[in-house]
């Protein structure tokens, strides 16, 4: 589940127990018969695209997510994660250092000019138009935020790709620290 973005070259059926409570469906090609409300529905999906879906769901633990709270758990950092009092419902929120941080599926969250945030050949209309809405979000949930005074941290899932995982990782913890007096 690294949220790269939807490949019609898939094959077979891919196996999905993503759920998410705003999945829009789109036309599909084929449906098969699966048991399970949530599958069911899950079919209507475009295919090729439901694996992707972990990534853009706040709550879910992704391993792009998990990689991130590890590395802060190691360096001594406590946090709660997808705090559902604030806006976005934040991967990481650290109430020590009044930071937040998002880590970032780059497909979902539509990061602009990376190789990993391609708009889908098929239904261009239907994912710009979404994909649209979960960017210009984003950006209101972190505004948001910042007005309530808190440090917001954006990680991209490619800066977590293996060549510069531990540069991304390690930056983060040192923006995180740095120039804040932790509260207690
Ligand atoms: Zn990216």
């Amino acid at each position: 589940m690294s949220g790269g973005p939807p490949s019609a070259s898939r094959s077979g059926s891919v196996a999905t127990r993503a759920k998410t409570p705003h999945a829009t469906p789109v036309p599909a090609t084929s449906s098969h018969a699966r048991t399970g409300a949530r599958v069911e529905r899950f079919e209507r999906f475009e295919r090729g695209t439901r694996s992707y879906t972990m990534s853009h769901i706040r709550g879910k633990d992704t391993s792009i997510e998990v990689l991130v709270r590890r590395y802060l758990f190691a360096r001594g950092m406590r946090f709660r994660k997808n705090d559902r009092r604030y806006p976005g419902h934040p991967d990481v929120v650290l109430p020590k250092w009044r930071a937040i941080v998002f880590v970032n599926g780059c497909f979902w969250h539509m990061h602009e000019g990376c190789a990993k945030c391609v708009i889908p050949k098929s239904h261009v209309d239907f994912w710009t138009a979404k994909l649209t809405r979960n960017r210009n979000r984003d950006r209101r949930q972190i505004a948001e935020l910042e007005d309530a005074g808190w440090r917001v941290f954006v990680v991209w899932e490619c800066e977590l790709d293996k060549p510069g995982r531990q540069g991304t990782l390690a930056s983060l913890h040192a923006r995180i620290v740095g120039g804040w007096v932790p509260s207690r």
